[in-house]
């Protein structure tokens, strides 16, 4: 026999960008957007309990810092429980847990995994049942990279980032991710990408890199992943110049700063390959080192 719900919770993945064509920026003030999201095994959790009010706790891993993860107001998930009331009418009333292991400001999109969890957790919660493709407005209200969020797996992405669209990827692909504890903020990166292209055309195509996720062979993968964000955010952290490099010499086959960074991903031929190259880069000094695999699936609630 089923009793009230007690708890909701679901898993936010983190996520990576294999490629990221940046263009010229639009009036709205966005940049043009061509980029193939990957989401990875690297999760949040996003947990509702009843209550007659709103409240939000977070707890973190060790690496996240903490103290960058705005209180209950500012909180990405406050915004995304409030549209999701709105929606509905409803008061929006509930105990959240947000534990997080994807780094602040990391360039992994925790925040976005996080609203996009919480759009789910809720409407399971207050049983509110919203179709899908509402729940896709309402991540576009949230930020450019929720849509993505709310469907995880490999995606394209277009505009700003939030007209997506499914890719092929039969594949398993290894990751090692080396998170920083010190974010970079994403609008000063775009900030200096825009000091060094003034004059950016249409972003760059991602069709060689489409193509080579759908033969499923890392060495095919790792000759097409691209970043235009890469170069703004060594100049703003030259350490990650020498982090990728340090990579690439422990075996992987190829080092990428992901989205707007600092957090670097080292592409692997395997699990095993992967943990090799975790263990040495943690051999060097770099004490987090993960290892994830992708794609990874989107947000899907467990109650008890
Ligand atoms: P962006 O999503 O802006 O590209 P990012 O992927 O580098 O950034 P996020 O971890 O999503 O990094 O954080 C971006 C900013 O969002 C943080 O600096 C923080 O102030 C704010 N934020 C709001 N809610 C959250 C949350 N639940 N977790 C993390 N950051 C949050």
């Amino acid at each position: 026999m089923s009793g009230p719900v007690s708890a909701v919770r679901a898993r936010a993945a983190a996520k990576i960008n294999l490629h990221l064509g940046v263009g010229a920026t639009r009036d709205d003030g966005y940049h043009e957007l061509c980029t193939v999201y990957q989401a990875i095994s690297l999760f949040d959790q996003v947990a509702a309990t009843p209550s007659d009010g709103w409240r939000v706790d977070t707890r973190a891993e060790p690496y996240v810092d903490r103290a960058a993860v705005p209180g209950v107001g500012d909180n990405i998930v406050t915004r995304a429980g409030a549209l999701l009331a709105e929606l509905h009418d409803v008061e929006p009333r509930a105990e959240l847990l947000v534990e997080k292991a994807i780094p602040v400001a990391g360039g992994l999109a925790g925040g976005s995994a996080d609203a996009a969890a919480t759009l789910v957790v809720l409407d399971e919660l207050w049983d509110l049942q919203t179709p899908r493709a509402e729940l896709l407005e309402l991540a576009v209200q949230l930020g450019s990279d929720v849509p993505f969020a709310l469907l995880g797996g490999t995606c394209h992405g277009s505009g700003r980032g939030e007209v997506v669209e499914p890719v092929h990827d039969p594949g398993e692909w290894w990751w090692v991710v080396v998170p920083h504890r010190d974010g970079l903020s994403t609008p000063e990166v775009y900030r200096h990408f825009d000091d060094m292209v003034p004059d950016a055309a249409a972003p760059a195509s991602s069709d060689g890199l489409v193509r080579a996720l759908a033969t499923g062979d890392p060495r095919e993968l790792a000759a097409c992943l691209h970043n235009d964000l890469q170069r703004p955010a060594f100049d703003l952290r030259p350490a990650l110049r020498a982090l990728i490099a340090l990579g690439e010499s422990e075996g992987a086959l190829r080092g990428l700063v992901s989205g707007s960074g600092p957090t670097c991903v080292f592409l692997c031929e395997d699990e095993s390959h992967a943990d090799t190259v975790a263990e040495g880069l943690r051999y060097t000094g770099h004490v987090t080192a993960l290892t994830a695999t992708g794609p990874a699936p989107g947000p899907a609630v467990d109650t008890d």
